[in-house]
């Protein structure tokens, strides 16, 4: 028996954007499987250093990429990250940037507990859409899309559209 081959999907965009919401419904949606890439540094202690002006550890990009790199070779991932500039472009069939407006963006980071500096970085990091930017500058643009996450209509029809897409490609890539 052939097995269908599944496409691999990146979710990125500004912390507090939404994308662990998305990316979790959306793997109990279509059977993909679903990655979270701060998760999976924590357990696998994949830092390189430690940031004092955050106070956070620093992810160690290329073990990541050796620790997924079996995954991705396989299809059907979902992966959820606020960065996007250090996996192989090759990696994924479509980039989805979630955006969100800035005050509610604020008031979501703050109940998360953000305060001061990060608080106010992470919202600026949305204004000045670097995120997007990033993403547009790794991957070819036309498999960039950005997705308005600001409310749970927003959610339910970046959920349909991208089931959508998978059903879509699978239709056309088996
Ligand atoms: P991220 O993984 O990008 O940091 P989360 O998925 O953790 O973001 O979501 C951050 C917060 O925003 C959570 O409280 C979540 O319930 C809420 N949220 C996410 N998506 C939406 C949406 N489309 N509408 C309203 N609230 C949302
Ligand atoms: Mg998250």
């Amino acid at each position: 028996m052939r097995i269908m081959k599944r496409p691999n999907i990146l979710l990125t965009g500004t912390p507090g954007v939404g994308k662990t919401t998305l990316g979790k419904e959306l793997a109990q949606r279509t059977g993909l499987t679903y990655i979270n890439v701060g998760d999976l540094a924590q357990e696998g202690q994949l830092f390189d250093g430690f940031d004092e002006e955050y106070q956070c550890p620093v992810l160690d990009e290329d073990r990541v990429v050796d620790e997924l790199e079996d995954k991705m070779v396989d299809g059907g991932v979902i992966v959820d990250y606020h960065g996007c500039d250090f996996f192989p472009e090759r990696w994924f069939h479509i980039v989805f940037v979630l955006r969100t407006d800035n005050t509610n963006l604020y008031n979501r980071l703050e109940s998360r507990g953000y305060t001061g500096k990060k608080l106010q970085d992470n919202v600026q990091c949305e204004i000045f859409q670097t995120i997007y930017e990033e993403a547009m500058e790794a991957y070819k643009e036309e498999i960039v899309h950005q997705l308005p996450s600001n409310d749970p209509e927003d959610l339910e029809r970046n959920m349909e559209q991208i089931v959508q897409w998978i059903e879509q490609w699978m239709k056309d890539n088996n």
